[in-house]
């Protein structure tokens, strides 16, 4: 058995989200830690600048950055949004706001995300444990000797070799050090799996410019929506005035996909028949979205997350979810909150608080997992169908009569630390029961609320199954 540092320095391999938030976590606890990442530091290379790509912060996360006293320093750089605002079909005008919650601090912010990392890294130098090294890449890692191989970002021929006790894999999706691991540890007969399910659908990300006078062309308190059944197109704002929208499609077929709407004329058409206030609000739309990378979405689920007490997966490495809940990152940063947790819970055996930080994580990334693909449908298909409104009414009435006992499972993923398998679970079993109470009802007044408070009571306290 091994405390933390006994074996060798502690290496953390990706200086995305992840790997900044956990660097700043250890080097608070007085852990030396060095840092590699693959990118240019995103604080002196402007590179990427220009287009703004953000991502929405829930309450996982904040309940992470509250740990690093951050959520002052991050508040002007997020955008809160309150609830959803629906675009509908035909196209005359928008929903209005359709509020996430009763409770005024049930709002998601929306954060840049070079910025918010940029936050993270200097929270982790801040604390003088941490040097960060950007454009080295992880070739391969050399458990044996406890070696790194990094290549030079610039220059790939450029290699050189760093020791490490403890490796942290905070490097993705496309992760090296999960490959590692399991190799190993299918070497030695333990179990490894890495699942990869990739949707056949992808995205585009546009940008709705401010206009002149730099405000908003929309409205900026909530998240829009374009639901198209089959597709969708979602918008989030940035402080800077202008929002970041992203169309998710089909990546092939006849339908509207994009391979079908490729061409400039058939670009224009497809904006102008299913998103005209879009076209009129983005002069442009067709340039970006010829310009526009098409990016790859899927679903990452590992087991076999350590490889002793020398090597963990955290964050997307270990867990890449689709982005429909917009939990991806909220995930990530819980993740490496609880692995500090455990490492302090069995200070001296990094093996054992490896593997129970797998044993409590892998069902709850499982979860969201499934969770972030059915809202896909739910956001591109249900959110202006007939049925799905009437529940979600009962829904809020619920909500606001017994906040105890009712709280809608979106908002207990996003606005709840409950863990999300018992999110999940809770959302079934309330699901069923919004479903029986308002069948034969065409609008939520027909409904009787007093069966529905004594069989919602009946489900037990929320506080019973985890929710704080
Ligand atoms: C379109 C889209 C929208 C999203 N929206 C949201 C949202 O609203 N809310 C939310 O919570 N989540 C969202 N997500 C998910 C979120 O982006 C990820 O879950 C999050 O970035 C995971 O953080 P990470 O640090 O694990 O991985 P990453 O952010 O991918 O960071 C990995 C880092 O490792 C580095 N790296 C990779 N390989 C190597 C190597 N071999 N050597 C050294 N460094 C390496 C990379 O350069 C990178 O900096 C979204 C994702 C997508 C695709």
């Amino acid at each position: 058995m091994s405390a933390l540092g006994d074996n060798g320095p502690l290496v953390i391999v990706g200086g995305g989200i992840a790997g900044a938030y956990l660097a700043a976590m250890l080097g608070r606890r007085g852990h030396q830690v060095a840092m590699f990442d693959s990118r240019p530091d995103p604080r002196t290379d402007t590179h990427g600048g220009g287009r703004s790509i953000n991502l929405a912060i829930a309450e996982r996360g904040l309940l992470a950055l509250r740990q690093l006293d951050l959520v002052d320093e991050i508040t002007p750089l997020v955008v809160p949004m309150a609830g959803r605002i629906v675009h509908d079909a035909e196209r005359s005008g928008v929903s209005g706001l359709q509020p996430y919650g009763t409770l005024d601090d049930e709002v998601l912010w929306s954060v840049d995300r070079t910025a918010f990392t940029v936050a993270l890294l200097n929270a982790a130098e801040s604390t003088g444990n941490v040097e960060t090294y950007f454009r080295q890449r992880c070739r391969d890692i050399d458990f044996e000797l406890g070696l790194l191989t990094l290549a030079d970002g610039t220059q790939d021929e450029l290699w050189h070799q760093v020791p490490f006790g403890t490796v942290f894999g905070a490097d993705g999706v496309a992760s090296i050090v999960r490959s590692e691991i399991a190799e190993h540890r299918q070497a030695e007969g333990l179990p490894a799996q890495v699942r990869r399910d990739m949707l056949s659908h992808r995205y585009v990300e546009l940008e709705i410019a401010a206009d002149i006078d730099g405000a908003f062309k929309l409205d900026p308190n909530g998240l829009h929506i374009w639901p198209r059944n089959d597709f969708m197109l979602i918008a989030l704002p940035n402080p800077t005035g202008d929002f970041t929208a992203t169309l998710f499609m089909a990546a092939a077929g006849n339908a509207p996909s994009f391979d079908a709407v490729s061409a400039s004329a058939e670009i224009a058409a497809f904006f102008g028949e299913y998103f005209p206030d879009l076209n009129e609000l983005v002069p442009d739309l067709v340039e970006q979205y010829i310009d526009a990378p098409l990016g790859r979405l899927g679903t990452i689920r590992t087991t076999g997350w350590s490889y002793g007490d020398q090597a963990v997966l955290v964050g997307d490495s270990a867990h890449g979810i689709v982005p429909f809940h917009g939990q991806g990152m909220n995930l990530a940063l819980e993740s490496a909150m609880t692995l500090v947790d455990e490492l302090e819970a069995q200070p001296d055996d990094i093996a054992g608080a490896f593997a129970s930080f797998e044993r409590n994580r892998r069902p709850n990334a499982d979860a969201i997992a499934d969770m972030a693909l059915e809202n896909y449908v739910e956001m591109r298909d249900k959110v202006n169908n007939a049925d799905y409104i009437i529940k979600r009414q009962l829904a809020l009435i619920l909500t606001e009569q017994l906040p105890q006992y009712f709280r809608p499972r979106y908002n207990l993923v996003m606005f709840s630390s409950m863990p999300y398998a018992l999110a999940e679970q809770r959302g079934d079993v309330q699901d069923a029961l919004l479903a029986d109470l308002v069948e034969g009802c065409s609008t939520v007044a027909e409904v009787d609320m007093a069966v529905a408070a004594d069989r919602v009571i009946a489900l037990g306290p929320l506080a019973d199954v985890g929710a704080e």
